[in-house]
């Protein structure tokens, strides 16, 4: 296969025939002043796509937020986790992605079979989000999980974080977030990128990043172009110096498991349980997050109704 080559504001792309692997970088301006963290996440959409049967417009929402969650997501540490809950009152219900410090992203959306008629070419994705909020969980391992709660702006997701993040974090940020569709309905390209700027940034700094920004192609395209999150660091920054501080690879990953549901079994009770292998003799409890169905025949529920009984 040929090699495509694009060139966007002077900077030069290669777009081979292999996939490119899906990863996040941190990036942080001289004097941190400002700090800009981008990803492709090309794989992770499909992959939740291919999961939760997504059409477009819910692989758009969804992969917005899972992309902003892993962008969000890198500031953690440790095993904190991070949980974005977008509750429109549009057809798609609600939208929920945990993402941790290390990459791992999961998340499901309540409708995820909802189309709309396209708008100047564009997924409605704004539309079938609606009005409603926004709400960012971090459990940090402290008693309560810190969270904020902001009222959508657009739908659009990306400037609905940007909103949550000035408002709950007062920290002023543009957030670019892009997911491309294919016709068959896989995804073809996506990705993102947070830009923040740090107290005491310089105005001319700001100026050059608000014309960085301003000159910037959609993310989706180019992460289709072959862009990698290097590429729209520097796009984005031109030729302000930035240090490249960290590079994970990302990915879609779930915690579930099979003891898990074991559990979520025991937890519903002797009677409860009792009943149920009375009268179905076997249960099929699905993963919310990662569509993984796990089957239980009746003895095995009758060792966990043993269990629930010690
Ligand atoms: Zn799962």
């Amino acid at each position: 296969m040929a090699l495509l080559v694009f060139l966007i504001n002077g900077i030069m792309f290669q777009k081979g025939c292999d996939a490119m692997e899906d990863y996040l970088i941190k990036a942080i301006g001289e004097e941190e002043q400002f700090r800009v963290y981008a990803c492709v996440t090309t794989n992770v959409v499909e992959e939740a796509r291919r999961r939760h049967n997504t059409w477009p417009i819910a692989t758009s929402a969804l992969g917005r937020t899972m992309t902003a969650a892993l962008l969000m997501g890198a500031n953690l540490k440790g095993d904190d986790l991070l949980t974005i809950r977008v509750l429109g009152n549009g057809p798609l219900g609600a939208i929920v992605v945990t993402a941790d410090a290390h990459g791992s992203v999961r998340g499901y959306v309540q409708n995820p079979q909802v189309h709309l008629p396209s708008k100047d070419g564009k997924l409605s994705v704004g539309a079938a989000v609606g009005r409603g909020t926004l709400s960012v969980s971090k459990d940090l391992g402290l008693k309560e999980p810190f969270t904020g709660t902001v009222e959508l702006v657009s739908g659009e997701i990306g400037e609905d974080l940007a909103a949550y993040l000035l408002k709950s974090e007062q920290t002023p940020s543009a957030v670019s977030l892009g997911v491309l569709v294919e016709t068959d309905n896989s995804v073809k390209a996506a990705g993102g990128l947070i830009l923040q700027l740090m107290p005491g940034a310089r105005e001319d700094i700001l100026e050059k990043l608000e014309q960085g920004l301003a000159s910037m192609p959609p993310v989706s395209s180019l992460v289709n172009q072959g862009a990698k999150p290097e590429d729209m660091v520097k796009l984005l920054t031109e030729d302000l110096p930035v240090k490249i501080l960290d590079k994970m690879p990302v990915s879609f990953s779930c915690s579930c498991s099979r003891e898990r549901l074991e559990q979520v079994l025991i937890s519903m009770g002797k009677d409860e349980l009792a009943d149920l292998i009375e009268e179905q003799g076997e249960a099929e409890l699905q993963c919310h997050f990662c569509a993984q169905k796990y089957h239980f025949n009746k003895q095995e529920l009758q060792k966990i109704l043993e269990e629930a009984e010690n």
